[in-house]
């Protein structure tokens, strides 16, 4: 059969694990929990994971698997395992890799909840969060010592925008013999090749643009084989019997299995759907979050426009090589008081007020009163979340539209 080599054609096109018994185009879904066996004896091999079928559907499920034979076509991966959520990735990846005494570095502009997790969840277990400025490579060296497990990076960081460059962070990690964790939500994998880049594991809110519209939660961690598990305290004994594949083995049949954070059959289905679809959607979000970028810079009321595609951001130039044409579809606005932000934010009529981001609509937040509600104003200053401050998350709306909403709710301020 013809390999194909480009995104599109290679998502909608991978084939089936196996093939269906009506010969269905898109792969059913799945709904129960148990599969029947023929023998003791394939039951046995099936649990000892010698026979390649499913069991039960917390381990593992056929429509499940189509949406990670998907990513891993178009990722290069070596191993992809689907959650039931963004946040699930990043936990089983934590508690997989760490243990009581660890350390692991990241900056503090990261998506909320995994900030509160590393500073807060996983403390409770003797885990420590070195927070560092990941754009200084002395800083980050500095904070490596032997108890170090990796460190973790978003690509784009939401709400500061923050790019850091990845290949000398990977560079770094792996001097240090630790893997590059990168949460690249915000830089779907049409547009971002984590592998090119020396990322070793990556994570996915597939909630985010992969869903196709916000029509379900569900995350990934995607594993490209490529770091040297013996140099791991703690997966070193697995990795002389399973070499790349120790970090899979100790996900699918320890702390995914046991922590039973799967994605439902039905999400899976949806958010297959969603990655048939998700290039078209993405390239014309990022362009809306550019060219708005660009009217926005236009009205005197809004006295900052960030976005890592914008001419004279301290990232535009390492946004280029990292992601291309498409820095994302997210971008912040300032206004001169928290009462013009809420104002404006009342005031429009199409754009959403939602906490989701990469949704088909575009959606606006305040981020200080909402997600960093429970910090304190000058914490929450540290972290760039400013009472002046609102977010936009671009949909695939037509432009003119988002143009005249914005303009209406200008002229109605107070
Ligand atoms: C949304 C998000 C998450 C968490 O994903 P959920 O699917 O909501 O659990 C993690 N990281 C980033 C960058 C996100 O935007």
């Amino acid at each position: 059969m013809l390999k194909p080599k480009g995104f599109a054609t290679k998502v909608i096109h991978t084939p089936f694990a196996r093939e269906d018994a009506n010969r269905a185009l898109q792969q059913p879904i799945y709904s129960n929990a148990a599969f029947d066996f023929e023998s003791a004896e394939q039951m046995e091999l099936a649990f000892q994971g010698r026979l390649p079928v499913h069991s039960y559907s917390r381990i593992s499920n056929p429509t499940v698997e189509n949406f990670e034979l998907r990513i891993k076509e178009i990722t290069g991966a070596l191993n992809v395992t689907a959650l039931s959520s963004g946040m699930a990735a990043v936990s089983n990846t934590i508690l997989l890799l760490a243990s009581s005494g660890s350390n692991l570095i990241a900056s503090k502009y990261l998506f909320g909840n995994t900030y509160i997790f590393f500073e807060s969840t996983i403390r409770d277990f003797g885990i420590e969060v070195r927070f560092c400025d990941l754009t200084n490579m002395e800083e980050v060296k500095a904070n490596i010592d032997s108890q170090t497990i990796g460190i973790f990076v978003e690509t784009i960081t939401n709400p500061q925008l923050e790019v850091a460059d990845l290949a000398a962070l990977a560079e770094t990690a792996h001097n240090g013999h630790i893997p590059l964790i990168a949460d690249s939500t915000l830089t779907p994998p049409n547009t971002f090749c984590a592998k090119s880049f020396g990322v070793d594991l990556e994570i996915i809110s597939s909630t985010k643009c992969i869903s196709g519209g916000g029509t379900s939660v569900g995350g990934l961690i995607i594993d490209y084989g490529t770091f040297d598990w013996s140099k791991s305290k703690k997966l070193a004994p697995l990795s002389k019997k399973y070499g790349p594949f120790a970090f899979n083995y100790k996900l699918r049949r320890e702390i995914f299995r046991n922590l039973g954070a799967c994605l439902s059959p039905f999400a899976a289905y949806l958010q297959s759907l969603g990655l048939e679809t998700l290039q078209m959607r993405f390239e014309k979000a990022a362009n809306n979050c550019r060219d708005l970028a660009t009217y926005l810079l236009t009205i005197p009321q809004i006295k900052c426009v960030n976005y890592p595609g914008i001419k004279g951001s301290p990232y535009d130039q390492i946004s280029a090589k990292q992601f291309g044409n498409f820095p994302g579809a997210m971008l912040t606005i300032d206004f001169d008081s928290r009462e013009s932000a809420f104002d404006f934010m009342n005031n429009l009529q199409l754009i959403r007020r939602a906490t989701n981001v990469y949704d088909n609509k575009t959606l606006i937040l305040h981020p200080a009163s909402t997600i960093y509600c429970d910090f304190d104003q000058q914490k929450r200053e540290s972290l760039q979340v400013y009472d002046t401050m609102l977010r936009l998350s671009l949909g695939i709306e037509d432009l003119e539209d988002l143009k005249d909403d914005i303009a209406q709710a200008i002229t109605k301020l107070k």
